[in-house]
């Protein structure tokens, strides 16, 4: 098996890291340090979206009747590991791209397509995932926020947390209970944040200003229109997007470029000569490169356009120890880094300590593994 670059992938990369050298600011490392969802970096991450439209760098990806180009996975793949490696200049728009996007372009009526899709195209829309709530994280198909049909609109009462972008998000994708039947009975409503009734609260948080908030919906008026799919769809729409999203970001990349950054800062101060750091670099390297493995074989299972199953979930487990393992070597040997010395590689903790609880905790992803690829029983005998 040969995993380098065909030389149209490679030139695909080499003018994606062109155009970020010459687009972003200079203090760029030192300013994004605001964190993903500050204003300062959402309202850059608004201008860089429309530049990358411009250069029809923002969905190479996506099909050619929606805008793209029709390129393949692989395109999307290199296209996140160069702005991951960057860090991240699309800020919360990244998530448009991946997995809302191809689930309005799958799931979505006519209007909701020709409503969403242009904004989202030309880099003008923030979404926010209104899925978790206090008591339904894991469990999410326990989720209380109800919306009750009241002739041609929906009115919706309850609470999620740790919604990232919902400060300044413009639309919620909001996972609503129609019904009691636990996975059946969930609806999806597209609801635009400055509905009255809608009160959002931010929740300080390490990885950055503006990241993460409690959202309340207080007798909430949605349209009939607004609704995602049909009635109950809710949990085999999300089941499509959520592979989408877990294989979206490939922090197995942003993890490995943090390391090399570290071992050249670590061989720069002189440390380098130490064994047991050299282990334990190359352990970090090895995980990183494990990790990009597993998530390889996806890229090449979905250009093939074959079903991707429970193997996302070993490598997102796999992705999460790469990050865990990075982080932990740089607290212990370079801890400096994480004060000043490094915005980057402070950046990279500030993601990497989330990365086993934002988008599905890691113990999830080990149960789907039990169960789907060791194929063992479900509840204890
Ligand atoms: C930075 C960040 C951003 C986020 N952004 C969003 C967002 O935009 N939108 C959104 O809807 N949510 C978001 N989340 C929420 C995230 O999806 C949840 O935190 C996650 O699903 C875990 O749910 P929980 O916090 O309720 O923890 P719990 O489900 O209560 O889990 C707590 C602990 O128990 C373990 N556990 C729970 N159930 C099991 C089980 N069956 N088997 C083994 N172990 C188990 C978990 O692994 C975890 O360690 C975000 C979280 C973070 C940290």
């Amino acid at each position: 098996m040969d995993f380098t670059w065909n030389e149209e992938q490679r030139s695909f990369r080499e003018s994606l890291c062109a155009f970020l050298d010459k687009t972003l600011p200079d203090d760029w490392e030192k300013f994004s340090q605001h964190g993903p969802a500050s204003p300062a970096l959402t309202a850059y991450a608004a201008k860089f979206c429309r530049e990358l439209a411009d250069q029809g760098m923002l969905f190479p990806h996506w099909p050619v009747e929606h805008g793209g180009q029709g390129l393949s996975p692989w395109h999307q793949q290199i296209l996140a590991e160069v702005m991951w490696e960057y860090g991240e200049p699309r800020g919360g728009q990244y998530m448009n791209v991946n997995w809302i996007g191809p689930t309005l372009m799958r799931y979505g009526t006519d209007a909701q397509q020709a409503n969403y899709l242009p904004k989202i195209a030309t880099g003008e829309m923030l979404w926010c995932q209104g899925f978790s709530e206090p008591d339904s994280g894991s469990d999410l198909a326990s989720l209380r926020t109800r919306a009750v049909l009241e002739g041609d609109h929906y009115r919706v009462n309850g609470q999620k947390i740790w919604t990232s972008y919902a400060g300044l998000a413009d639309t919620c994708f909001l996972l609503t209970r129609t019904s009691d039947d636990k996975k059946r009975g969930i609806t999806i409503l597209l609801v635009p944040m400055d509905t009255p009734g809608i009160t959002v609260r931010q929740i300080p948080s390490l990885i950055g200003e503006g990241d993460i908030h409690e959202v309340f919906f207080d007798d909430v008026i949605v349209p009939v229109g607004q609704r995602f799919g049909e009635e109950g769809q809710a949990w085999e729409i999300i089941g499509f997007s959520l592979t989408n999203e877990r294989l979206g970001i490939p922090r197995y990349h942003l993890a490995r470029t943090a390391l090399d950054r570290a071992v050249a800062m670590l061989k720069d101060n002189g440390y380098w000569s130490c064994d047991l750091i050299k282990a334990e670099a190359g352990r970090c390297a090895a995980l990183c490169e494990a990790a990009r493995t597993a998530n390889y074989a996806i890229v090449q299972k979905r250009a093939e356009g074959l079903k991707v199953g429970a193997e996302s979930s070993s490598a997102r487990f796999a992705t999460v120890m790469a990050e865990r393992a990075v982080c932990e070597f740089v607290v212990e040997y370079l801890p400096e880094a994480l004060v000043d010395a490094s915005p980057y590689l402070k950046m990279h903790h500030q993601r990497g300590i989330v990365a086993g609880i934002a988008a599905g905790a890691a113990e999830i992803q080990l149960n789907i593994i039990a169960t789907d690829v060791l194929e063992l029983p479900r509840e204890p005998r």
